[in-house]
């Protein structure tokens, strides 16, 4: 039986994480020259098209040592966003062991320091890894003294690669089998398979991804997932390489995939331990966990006629993304449609983009929010309530008291930034807790702040003030009492429920001013004044007005032309399409999201 190394690759985006898993590939022959594609492991034409990895996926290599030896090696990659941490801490558990990768030009970035120290917490062994050492900014000294500052090791310990030229990538696999530890082979014990991955396929069901920790899995064998209590047959089983190579059996310390017509990816979650039916584990493996959306936002078709299209739309996202939860909703503004829980805001915009190409729906989006917890008199007795959707947010005089979700944030920057971002942060209600001076005149600032002020623009606003230089990285942190209130916009005297948004009292008026401001630039002229207003249960503290026009779009025309004419029409209706009738006032459907788009 050959050795086996499991291992994973820990890297910022963009520090050429997938670049040089195609290097590993080519070097042990897991692709030919042919086969070679750029940057393999990124599957799904948005993952691409955004340069990022949103599933993990793995790959067996057969490496050929230099002195003839032949050892398995299996690169497990992993999600490389604050979104899916949690499915990083799966494809870690997977592994024994992981490389550091790091930019040469760029440094240690604060996302690669959380996935950092899970790694270290789950005891991998790190193989710390400069990269891009071919780039002329790269500062090989100064990103050493990082590393080593980092994880304690030695200069000398550091490998410097080239992803792009493939220097170096001979002494990283070498590296690989010397450095990291195999894994347990315990073949005989009951089996534990741990589920890192799952992905679904219309013919076969879902397509598990495995480690096995102990025991052996045969193929044929009945199998259930502990967690979920559900059973069904290994109909097939096998490895990973380009394409998947079935086999008899997987035993203790190997990765491979499991079929067995399993219906739903519900059934097959991330993180589930797998047994056999008949010699079961009595413990599955630790540390599993349901996923928990932390943003929600309203979906709904522009055109109501598509809404049997947008819910058969989210059914089949939802059997290859687990994580996306959704329930009808109706509003009286926008009518049928959805509310849906998202793990982050690059989650939200992933599913927001997939309906709109993979389905072609044209759809109209709320504006995010988090999950409020009011706690609210009814008959004299204190009741709790979550609040997912602003417009169910209770009039302020039944309110007790809100409690809203605070998450621990860690931003690493050039020294340089650190006025800006403490800016920023003061703005959105941040408590400073501390700052930490690392090499190379880096910070690394800590805040807590309300998860509400982060979903918005924040990450962006962070990269502006910084010049891109900065990086943020966050985890929740637990629900804190905040002065919420519920604000409300009328657009002549009738409440849109759609733009409610739920805000701090202090930055109300400010909100609902701005709010105003920036919905009468959007919604067009109407045939009539339309009043817009800013109310906070029925006290109104904002208002401006849209005059009415009598619009004629055909009135340039002079007459004559009708092949213009016609185009101008043509492109009014199609104006009218990404519209919403709401009481007799035309919407656009930037109008929704005007908050975002708010400075
Ligand atoms: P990932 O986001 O970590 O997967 O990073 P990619 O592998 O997609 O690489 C990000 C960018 O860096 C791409 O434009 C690559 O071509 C480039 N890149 C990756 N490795 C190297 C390298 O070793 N040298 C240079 N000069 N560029 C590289
Ligand atoms: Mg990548």
């Amino acid at each position: 039986m050959p050795e086996i190394r499991n291992f994973c690759i820990i890297a910022h985006i963009d520090h050429g994480k997938s670049t040089l898993a195609d290097r590993l590939l080519e070097r042990t022959g897991a692709i030919t020259e042919r086969e070679m594609q750029e940057q393999i492991l990124d599957d799904m034409d948005l993952e691409r098209e955004r340069g990022i990895t949103i599933k993990s996926h793995a790959i067996k290599m057969d490496y050929e040592r230099p002195n003839g030896e032949k050892v398995i090696f299996n690169l497990i990659d992993t999600p490389g966003h604050v979104d899916f941490a949690y499915e990083v801490s799966r494809a870690l558990k997977a592994c024994e062991g992981a490389l550091l990768v790091v930019d040469a030009a760029q440094g240690v970035e604060a996302q690669t320091i959380s996935t950092l120290y899970q790694a270290i917490d789950q005891d991998l062994e790190i193989v710390p890894v400069i990269n891009k050492i071919d780039l002329p900014g790269a500062d090989i000294e100064g990103v050493s003294q990082q590393i080593v500052d980092l994880i304690g090791c030695d200069h000398k310990d550091i490998l410097q690669v080239s992803g792009k030229t493939g220097d170096g990538v001979d002494l990283l696999l070498e590296a690989v089998y010397e450095l990291i530890p195999g894994p347990g082979r315990e073949k005989d014990k009951p089996l534990k398979a741990l589920i890192f991955d799952s992905i679904f396929n219309t013919y076969r069901g879902s397509i598990v991804y495995v480690r096995v920790m102990e025991g052996t899995l045969h193929k044929g064998e009945g199998i259930r997932f502990m967690a979920t209590d559900k059973e069904y047959d290994a109909e097939e089983i096998g490895y990973l390489k380009l394409e998947k190579m079935k086999t008899d059996k997987l035993e203790a310390g190997e990765v491979g995939y499991v079929i067995g017509s399993v219906k739903s990816l519900q059934d097959a979650r991330v993180g589930d331990t797998l047994t056999t039916t008949k010699n079961p584990a009595k413990e599955p493996i630790p540390g599993y966990q349901e996923v928990k959306p932390m943003v929600f936002s309203g979906i709904y078709p522009t055109d109501s006629d598509d809404f049997e299209d947008l819910r058969s739309a989210l059914e089949k996202l939802q059997l290859n993304d687990a994580s996306l939860s959704y329930q009808p909703e109706t509003s009286k503004a926008l009518g049928f449609g959805f509310r849906a829980g998202f793990l982050g805001l690059l989650h939200m915009e992933i599913v927001q983009e997939r309906l709109d190409r993979e389905f072609d729906i044209d759809i109209i989006t709320t504006v995010p929010n988090v999950e409020y917890e009011v706690h609210k008199m009814e008959k004299s007795e204190v009741v709790k309530k979550i609040v997912d959707n602003p417009s169910e947010m209770p009039d302020p005089g039944k309110v007790e008291q809100v409690y809203e979700p605070y998450i621990k944030a860690s931003i690493i920057t050039p020294s340089e930034y650190i006025g800006p971002i403490m800016n920023l942060c003061q703005e959105r209600r941040g408590n400073y807790i501390n700052q930490l001076h690392m090499q190379s005149n880096r910070v690394e600032i800590t805040y807590e702040l309300p998860m509400a002020e982060v979903v918005f623009d924040f990450y962006d606003r962070l990269k502006s003030s910084t010049r891109g230089y900065a990086s943020l990285d966050y985890e929740f942190l637990e629900y804190r009492k905040g002065d919420l209130v519920r604000l409300d916009i009328l657009l002549n005297g009738d409440p849109v429920d759609a733009l409610s948004s739920i805000t701090h009292r202090d930055k109300a008026y400010d909100l609902g001013r701005k709010l105003c401001g920036k919905l009468k630039e959007l919604i067009p002229q109407q045939q009539f004044e339309v009043a817009i207003q800013a109310a906070i249960g029925s006290r109104v503290i904002a208002r401006d007005t849209i005059r009415a026009m009598r619009k004629d779009v055909t009135a340039k025309c002079y007459g004559g032309d009708i092949s213009r004419k016609r185009k101008l029409l043509e492109k009014q209706k199609e104006g009218k399409k990404r519209m919403k009738n709401v009481g007799s006032v035309e919407v656009p459907q930037e109008a929704f999201l005007a908050v975002l788009s708010m400075d």
